[in-house]
Formats: structure tokens, sequence, C-alpha cells
């Protein structure tokens, strides 16, 4: 049973996955499908029933996340459906709210409809701002198609607005990069996401790698050196391996995730952890659709984790954030002290300079967080 507050309140962040794009990117390997409108209804009809499964009335829900897959390729309808059918099992009141928008799948109108049922946070997925790069990749969207989105945001009145960048692109090269992040940074985005591109095994870039000219890793280690020095002179900061925001616009919903708070996911391969239980939605449509209709959650794999991977899971994501993992709360979740379990790997990693312990917490500084994969594999 999940733990509860004082008031028998259980407390969690809750992600929906909308599992549909308008094409897909030659490098995605996530659930999600080019689907027509008859699969979308039923989805949603579905997503509601998987809803009513798990929200009860005394939830208190910290945060909501409507990712993808593209949730701006639902008719707006939906999207005000999903949330006003939340509100309708639980009370969710002045919470984040985001939801994941493909540049080019928004109006000034839609703006005006999310802003309307509570969606308070828009996270665009800009990638790149040079043309080639983005067609490249199998991206819908061009560089203008971007910015005009963040622009058509900010008109309507979102103050907390994120854009994902990608380096490591085929032909990107250090100038491209330094020039889509500025033109991000420029845009007035309060919060970015700058990730390197995976070739995941099965994907079109996977297969057809060696037709691509990829930036070498010398020129990533200089693309991530442009960030932390460009981001700082926009007056963000780094709180996360990846991610970096003006003071007060961190993402809630993700930080709980590193945080290892509850969360409930609902929607096709979505994950939730209550407690040291993880779940994982089934990813197949139609065994979605036939648990619900059986009156079963549509899970696929549920996994308890033991004491030691719950306190290896709580370092390798706690590491991810610059705030580290907290002592106190480390002893609290375990009833063990962090440096009696780990004491001897943090001895190491301070000792060459990659991490610190301040006494109350330990961190990753920068030049711990460049080699942050091979610190996190010393806790599995
Ligand atoms: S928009 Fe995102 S989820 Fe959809 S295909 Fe592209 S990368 Fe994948």
């Amino acid at each position: 049973m999940m733990k509860t507050d004082m008031n028998n309140h259980r407390s969690y962040g809750l992600y929906i996955h909308i599992p549909f794009c308008a094409r897909r990117c030659l490098y995605c390997d996530f659930v999600s499908s080019v689907s027509d409108s008859k699969v979308i209804d039923r989805y949603v009809e579905y997503l509601k029933k998987e809803l009513s499964m798990k929200l009860k009335p005394d939830d208190i829900i910290t945060s909501i996340f409507m990712g993808g897959g593209s949730p701006s390729v639902l008719p707006v309808a939906h999207i005000e459906d999903i949330m006003a059918y939340i509100r309708s099992l639980v009370d969710i009141g002045d919470i984040e709210i985001t939801i994941e928008c493909n540049p080019g799948q928004v109006s000034i109108s839609m703006l005006h409809a999310l802003k309307k049922c509570g969606i308070n946070r828009i996270s665009f997925g800009v990638q790149s701002l040079n043309d080639d790069e983005l067609r490249l990749i199998g991206r819908i969207h061009d560089s203008k198609t971007a910015l005009d989105s963040i622009a058509m945001a900010e008109s309507v009145g979102f103050t907390n607005i994120n854009a994902d960048l990608m380096y490591g692109l085929p032909n990107q090269s250090i100038e491209s990069f330094h020039r889509s992040l500025d033109g991000i940074l420029d845009s007035g985005v309060t919060h970015l996401s700058a990730y390197s591109l995976i070739l995941e095994e099965g994907t079109y870039l996977y297969e057809n790698r060696d037709r691509y000219t990829f930036p070498s890793e010398d020129e990533i280690v200089s693309m991530q050196g442009l960030v932390l020095t460009r981001i700082k002179e926009y007056g963000m900061h780094r709180y996360e391996i990846s991610n970096y925001a003006i003071e007060g616009k961190e993402c809630i919903h993700n930080m709980s995730y590193w945080t290892r708070k509850n969360y409930i996911g609902v929607g096709l391969a979505a994950a939730s952890l209550i407690d040291d239980v993880r779940m994982t939605n089934t990813s197949v449509m139609s065994d979605y659709i036939q648990l619900i209709d059986d009156g079963k959650l549509p899970v696929f794999e549920e996994e308890y984790l033991t004491r030691e991977d719950a306190m290896a899971e709580c370092m390798f994501l706690g590491l991810r954030t610059t705030h580290g993992v907290d002592k106190k709360h480390f002893y609290e979740s375990f009833g063990i002290q962090l440096d009696d379990v780990y004491g001897e790997i943090h001895a190491k990693y301070t000792g060459l300079g990659y991490m610190v312990d301040d006494g109350k917490s330990v961190y990753l500084n920068d030049k711990g967080l460049l080699i942050s994969n091979t610190i996190m594999c010393e806790y599995m």
C-alpha cells in the first residue's frame, strides 16, 4: 500500500502518456505511432478508464505531465476532456501541469484553450534551429516554426516554457550548435533541456549510421561546455545533468523522478513508482484495451525493489541533480547512514575531484557530471 501523509492522503506526480505522433522521427524509439482519429478517440476513452481505476478523491497530485509521443497531435477537445476528467476525480489545486508540444502543432486558439484548462508549462521539442539538421533527423518543423511557436506561447501568457535541444546530430558543427543554443536562449524560454542524440538500435538513424557524419567526442564535450557557459549569461543555472532553468522554473515533475517520490503513470507503456514497487504498463494497444475491459490494471511488468536496489537508485538518480543526495533524507528513508553504505565510493571520487561531500549531502560537480555514467556504475 502506498505511503500516505498524516491524513491518509496519497501523494504523487501524475504522468499521462500520449503515444501518437504526426510522423516518426528517424532517431525515435519511444512508444509512439502515427494513428488515425478513431484509434486516438478510443485511446482517450480508455485513458480515462485507467485514470478512474488509479486516482482516488483524497489523493494529493503534486504535478501533472502530459508527454509522449506528441500530446499536441491530439485535438484540443481531447486534452480539455482529459483535464476535466482528472478534476472530476481529484481536486488538483494550483500545481505544475506540463504538456509536451511539437513546434508547428500549436496555434493561438489552442494555446488559449490549454491555458484555460490549467496547463501552465509547455515543453517544446525544438531540438535544433538548423533546418538541415532538423531534416536529417526527420522532425516535422523548421527553425522558424519553432521560434514562432515559442513566441505564440509567450504571447498567450505562458511564463514557464521549456525547449529541448540536442547535440551530437548528423552534420552538426560546434558553430551550428552554438547558433541553435543562442537562438533558443534568445527566444525567452525559462528552461532548457540539452540532450545528446543516442543511436538506438532499430531506429532508421542507427541502421543507416554509416551514411551520416556525426560530431566527434571532443566536439560533443565542447558543445556541453558551451551550454554551461551560455546558460549563465542568460540567468539560468544547471540543476540536473541535462536540465537548466531560471531560478524557480525547475521542472517539479521531473524533480520528483530524480528524488524518488511516488509517481503514477497512465497510458501505454507508462511507468509508476509506488513506494518501492515499479509497475510498467503494456506497450501493446490491444492488450491495453483488453486488460482495462477485463477490469484489470494494464500492467505488463511489476518489479519489487529490494532495499539495496532502492538505495542504489536513490544514489544514481539523486546524483543526476546538482543538489545530490541529502544524508538526512537517506537515513530517514533507509535507516542507515549514507557514509556507512557508500563512504568508500565517495572518498574515492571526492579525492579525485569529481564529487563534493559538504557534510550534509554529496553531489557531483561539473567535472563529475561529465563522467557521471562511470560514477553511477559504482552503485550498481
Ligand atoms: S516527436 Fe518525439 S515521440 Fe514523436 S517520433 Fe519524434 S522523437 Fe519520437
